[in-house]
């Protein structure tokens, strides 16, 4: 090789290490999720609005229940205002893309903490627990989950429910819905023998309707996490929302939430 040939190779040899060492790296630095949230002074909250008591909508039109209570909190923790909070509506279906690509920065939606969902996001520690139920109606023969094989079974898409039906009972004919209201009409008008999900969201159908009974047995632990995007970038995020959980509990505040929302 000639002379000026060589020194042209290794300009550009340097040039491509100074891109890759000083330039390109930079771009790749993930936004900090708990410093963002300071700078905007808002927390935008992914939240089920059909899931009485966690999230649902009241008489004045504002976004309610357990889940909505302890995004106040949080916000007061981490914001100093408790009102410093955007819900977004989220399903099971869509929470955790919303939550990868930043629509939202946090999820509390009643969101069961699992492996599988692990590798796609983060969770904090838990704040509660639930369990998978059966809901039937209150003439149903239908004793146990192993009664539903060969029945029409309403799951709502995205749940942990969904999934574990199909191990439970593989015979069931599962019938998918994107919210609670619709599998609940689905169940009176018969187009369903029974939906099964979270007790914790179940029981409100079966306090409010006589017509219809959650079965005692629970198939499943479902430690309630609030989920947010995965990575570095929100390291601070999480260690700031598991010390305001702990603080909560330490403080009884998840006791009275789960009391004021779930006990009457
Ligand atoms: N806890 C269940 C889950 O995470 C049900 C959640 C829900 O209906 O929002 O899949």
């Amino acid at each position: 090789m000639k002379k000026p040939a060589i020194i042209c190779s290794i300009i550009f040899l340097l040039m491509v290490c100074f891109y890759f060492f000083f330039l390109r790296p930079e771009k790749y630095v993930e936004n900090d999720l708990y410093e963002d949230i300071l700078q905007k002074g808002v927390i935008k909250v992914g939240i089920n609005i059909d899931s009485k008591p966690f999230g649902f909508t009241n008489e004045n039109g504002d976004i309610v229940g357990y889940d909505a209570d302890l995004a106040h909190y949080i916000a007061q923790y981490i914001l100093n205002n408790r009102d410093c909070v955007e819900f977004i509506p989220v399903t099971p279906a869509n929470r955790m893309l919303k939550a990868s690509t930043g629509e939202i920065d946090i999820i509390i939606a009643t969101m069961t903490i699992t492996p599988q969902r692990r590798e796609i996001i983060d969770f904090s520690i838990p704040y509660d627990t639930a369990g998978q139920a059966v809901l039937v109606n209150a003439s149903s023969k239908v004793t146990s989950i192993s009664d539903l094989g060969g029945l029409n079974v309403g799951v709502i898409w995205g749940t942990t429910a969904e999934k574990n039906l199909i191990n439970l009972v593989p015979t069931a004919n599962i019938l998918g819905f994107k919210s609670y209201q619709e599998a609940y009409s689905a169940l009176k008008t018969g187009k369903i023998n029974a939906i099964t999900s979270d007790d914790t969201i179940l029981s409100r159908f079966a306090i409010e309707d006589k017509e219809v009974k959650l079965l005692p047995k629970r198939y499943s632990r479902e430690p309630y996490g609030i989920g947010f995007r995965k990575g570095k970038g929100s390291q601070k995020l999480k260690q700031n929302i598991d010390n305001a959980i702990s603080d909560m509990k330490q403080k009884n505040v998840i006791n009275r939430l789960h009391n004021k929302w779930l006990e009457n």
